[in-house]
């Protein structure tokens, strides 16, 4: 009988624990359900789910395989496909959003219940968050800590993609992606967004090659200017699982081995990604809530209509740093690392506006987004997360731009106005927008809605007369 391999957030043939052990078992059946997890998402990330599901489907095809798509609830769906087929297993790669878990579960105990070989595998992450512990058995809440607990640990050979998927006598029927429409409700055109994308897991193969052979060397020192293109650009790569982390974690531990000093540096990174999934897994409200419950009363503006909220989004805030990593964003689904720090920072601190908001906003935006990421990345800038940035540690954007862009390449490359000749790439934030948002290149740069040093003080007063 055939195995059900259930692909989430995992488009990938190499390195997948649950594919290699259903491809040993005979005949496979690789699935993708469209529920309201699915629906849920944001715009632009829901999109690129759309063309990694494509870009998958077709690597099966080259294995003479398939990947067959159904909607509704993951219980029922799945429960149905293993009546059609007469499967007695259903392999799947682990998820650790509240939300997956739960699914997770029922669908586990439901199939278990019917007699079926119901199994998760590791793959999304190189430590299992459970198996990460304290000295005291808890689970860490600081970041280096947390590293140097990993730092030595075994990470298991990545496995290389299954020689042969064999077919099932019959396929089950499937939907089609031109049907699902993923990301229709994208405000930017897809075209848009579609040249900056990497696509695949033979892209990120590249990607990851490109950057061990030419950037990663020194990629301590280049990671942080934000005009170069200093970093490996896998996380839109890892979000959908089109690469392993394992397979980077080797081949970063390759390149020290060569010699090359910036790598460890990498491997740091990548812990930061999964110290995110660490506190996720044992604190869910992590995603949606302050992490430190003492920020509960602090006073964070929360209305999206307010004229600071609009600017900030559109990237007319008058602070040039802000406003080209806020267009950087809007036309290639990405923004530099250093450049979500600032513009987090100077929302929930110069504009007083709450992390939630900024937190939608990317996870909206992002080609790249990452819930564990991108929760932790909001309220380490805000203040109210774990190992977080104190909150009078407020970035300044205009010395943050001397210092990180000194030669204004990233402020040029994404702004148009004021300029004789802009740049295409801040033309092409113009083509981008909704004609709605007020702004057009030849107008003046316009000035700052809020003055960085009265802003600063403003977020220091805040929080000095903090009553917790
Ligand atoms: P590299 O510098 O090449 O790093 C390699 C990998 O390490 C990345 O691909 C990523 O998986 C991981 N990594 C690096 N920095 C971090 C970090 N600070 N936290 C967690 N993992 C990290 N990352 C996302 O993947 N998705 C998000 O939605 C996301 N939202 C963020 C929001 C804010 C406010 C902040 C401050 C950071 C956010 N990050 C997010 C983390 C980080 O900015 C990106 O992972 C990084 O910019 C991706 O670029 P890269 O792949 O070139 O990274």
């Amino acid at each position: 009988p055939p195995t059900l391999v259930w692909f989430r957030r995992d488009l990938r043939l190499s390195d997948h624990a649950a594919l290699t052990e259903a491809a040993s078992g005979g005949p496979v059946i690789p699935v993708f359900i469209r529920d309201a997890l699915v629906d849920g998402l944001g715009t632009a990330p829901q999109w690129r789910l759309g063309l990694g599901l494509k870009s998958f489907a077709e690597a099966l095809e080259a294995k003479g395989s398939r990947l067959i798509l159904r909607s509704g609830p993951a219980v029922e769906v799945l429960s149905e496909l293993v009546n059609e087929t007469g499967a007695k297993a259903v392999y799947w790669s682990r998820a650790y959003d509240p939300d997956s878990v739960d699914r997770d579960t029922r669908v586990k105990e439901t199939l278990k219940g019917d007699g079926i070989d119901a199994q998760s595998f590791t793959g999304h992450l190189l430590f299992e968050p459970w198996t990460v512990e304290t000295g005291q058995g808890g689970f860490y809440k600081v970041y280096t800590p947390f590293w140097k607990a990993v730092r030595g640990c075994d990470v298991p050979a990545a496995l290389s993609s299954p020689s042969d998927l064999q077919a099932p006598a019959t396929w089950p029927d499937g939907e089609t992606l031109a049907d699902w429409e993923l990301g229709k409700g994208m405000r930017r055109g897809a075209d848009v967004v579609r040249p900056y994308v990497q696509l695949g897991e033979q892209a990120a193969q590249t990607r990851l090659g490109v950057f061990m052979r030419d950037k990663v060397a020194d990629y301590a020192t280049t990671r942080d200017e934000v005009s170069k293109d200093g970093t490996s650009c896998l996380s839109e790569n890892l979000s959908l699982g089109e690469i392993s982390p394992a397979q980077c974690w080797h081949a970063g531990c390759r390149a020290i081995e060569d010699g090359k000093p910036g790598a460890e540096t990498f491997l740091k990174e990548l812990v930061w990604r999964e110290f995110a999934y660490h506190l996720m897994w044992h604190t869910p409200r992590l995603l949606d809530g302050n992490w430190r419950q003492e920020w509960d009363g602090f006073p964070w503006k929360t209305d999206e209509r307010l004229r600071e909220v609009k600017a900030w989004k559109q990237g007319r805030t008058g602070i040039p740093f802000v406003d080209a990593a806020m267009r950087e964003l809007y036309v290639t689904g990405r923004m530099h690392n250093r450049a979500r720090m600032i513009v987090a920072s100077y929302l929930t601190k110069h504009l007083m506006c709450h992390w939630k908001i900024g937190m939608a906003w990317f996870e909206d935006c992002l080609i790249d987004w990452d819930p564990a990421s991108n929760a932790l990345g909001w309220q380490w800038s805000a203040g109210s997360g774990p190992d977080a940035t104190p909150y009078f540690r407020v970035f300044n954007p205009v010395t943050q731009r001397e210092k990180f862009d000194p030669d204004c390449a990233y402020v040029t490359r994404w702004i148009a106005e004021g300029r004789k000749s802009p740049s295409d790439t801040a033309l092409s934030y113009f083509d981008a927008i909704p004609e709605s948002w007020p702004m057009a290149p030849g107008d003046a740069y316009p000035d700052p809605i809020v003055d960085p040093k009265e802003g600063r003080e403003a977020a220091l007063d805040a929080y000095q007369n903090r009553d917790f």
